[in-house]
């Protein structure tokens, strides 16, 4: 090892302790696990709750480390504000505080969850464009002095009730077609909507800092990010020509993927940046990342509760479902993947499978078409990549309560 790995070894090392003694992961028993190790970190947690069969999660956050480092290699000079909204778990925000970066809140509760952290207001953003006014009330109240928005109405409340917030116009993305979730039909001020909302703020006399956009949920092509940052370009221009006092902030929003996609987005920004704002001295960049951060940091257990064979179909009934943590397949047009918990060896014969959620809808189905081996009640799946849009929107339909879940820390060696 040259000594500037040395180097880089100690402080991840030094990182590492600071994600494990930060508020929400003290005190919590975190098991280090290795290679192969989640699998055998979810057997013993199975072999301790004995005839307890209650799904639960584990959230790695030797993941969450390598993805902030990921980020920061990829995208240095944009800060991460992880969206709250995505799977707000103590643990996994205590972990991004002590990992730098800031939060996205849209609501005082989520607002609160970080500041009970021990974060400051300054690293937060209240990224929601219309909020009720007990909210923004709140936010004054504790110092949130950054927030969104795209209407008229929302400057008249910020001016009545926290008229010391700078603000970032949201734009509505050019494109944003390739996403699971287009945002544009809800949120985003319209080209021919800016100059007026900027005037209006002027008028206001309220600080208009910059621009927002969010190219849409799980954004499939990077373009996206291109044509977004080009507008916000162009809406910089527009307070100079009306006179209005520099902006100095650019929010590029969230939209992230893992993999690939990933790389190609950060590369297309990075060329986006440059041409568009490298004339722009002193600009803070920063962005709102979701499911970049949760995805892959949380994988779920499942207990097979119940079983029924008809012909070749095998069909399971589990103890988590589309009311619960795979809320995601209906909200967030998510696929997700079931694996048996022990494989008994390869070349094992499957069967086209069925997997229902346990409450009494038939919509509550997890799976169809899928193939598994046979399995028995109680038998475990493990299903991977949990941590996006799953607990965070789940209910307590028909007495399955999503919130009750529970949630053990492992943390990897960081790859
Ligand atoms: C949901 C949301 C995000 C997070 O989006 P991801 O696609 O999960 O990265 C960021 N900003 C705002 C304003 C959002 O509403």
């Amino acid at each position: 090892m040259g000594s500037d790995q040395i180097q880089a070894v100690s402080s991840s090392h030094e990182v590492l302790r600071s994600v494990l003694a930060a508020p929400g992961v003290k005190g919590k028993m975190v098991t280090s696990s290795s290679e192969n190790g989640l699998t055998n970190l979810i057997q013993s947690i199975i072999s301790k709750k004995q005839e307890q069969k209650d799904p639960f999660y584990v959230l790695d956050l030797g993941v969450v480390f390598s993805l902030v480092e990921k980020w920061n290699r990829s995208l240095p000079n944009v800060r991460p504000f992880y969206a709250v909204k995505c799977n707000p778990e103590p643990a996994l925000l205590g972990a991004l505080a002590a990992l730098g970066t800031g939060f996205d809140c849209a609501s005082r509760a989520e607002i609160e969850a970080v500041l009970s952290l021990g974060v400051s207001p300054d690293r937060i953003i209240f990224a929601n464009p219309c909020k009720a006014e007990s909210h923004i009330k709140y936010a004054a109240g504790v110092g949130v002095n950054l927030t969104t928005f795209d209407s008229q109405d929302e400057i008249e409340k910020i001016r009545k009730w926290h008229p010391t917030c700078s603000l970032l116009l949201r734009l509505k993305a050019p494109d944003d077609s390739g996403a699971r979730c287009p945002l544009g039909a809800k949120y985003g001020a319209l080209p021919e909507e800016v100059t007026p909302l900027l005037q209006a703020c002027h008028a206001a006399g309220i600080a208009v800092a910059g621009i927002s956009f969010h190219v849409g949920s799980g954004a499939s092509h990077s373009r996206a990010y291109h044509g977004a940052i080009a507008a916000a370009k162009a809406a910089f221009e527009t307070a100079v020509e009306l006179g209005m006092p520099r902006m100095s902030i650019l929010n590029i929003g969230g939209g992230f993927t893992m993999g690939s996609n990933f790389n190609d987005a950060a590369v297309t920004i990075e060329e986006a940046l440059e041409s568009y704002f490298s004339n722009e001295p002193g600009l803070t960049i920063i962005s709102e990342p979701g499911r970049f951060f949760a995805e892959s940091a949380f994988t779920l257990a499942v207990n097979i509760i119940g079983k029924r064979v008809r012909g070749n179909l095998r069909e399971y009934w589990i103890n988590d479902g589309i009311y619960g943590s795979m809320n995601c397949l209906l909200y967030d047009h998510a696929t997700v993947t079931a694996m048996p918990l022990d494989p008994t060896g390869r070349g094992v014969k499957t069967y086209l499978s069925t997997v229902f959620g346990p409450t009494c809808d038939a919509l509550d189905t997890v799976l169809t078409g899928h193939q598994l081996p046979e399995l028995q009640v109680n038998d475990w799946l493990v299903f991977p990549n949990m941590g996006a849009y799953t607990t965070s929107a789940g209910s307590n339909f028909n007495g399955f309560n999503t919130s009750a879940i529970a949630i053990h820390l492992a943390c990897s060696n960081p790859s």
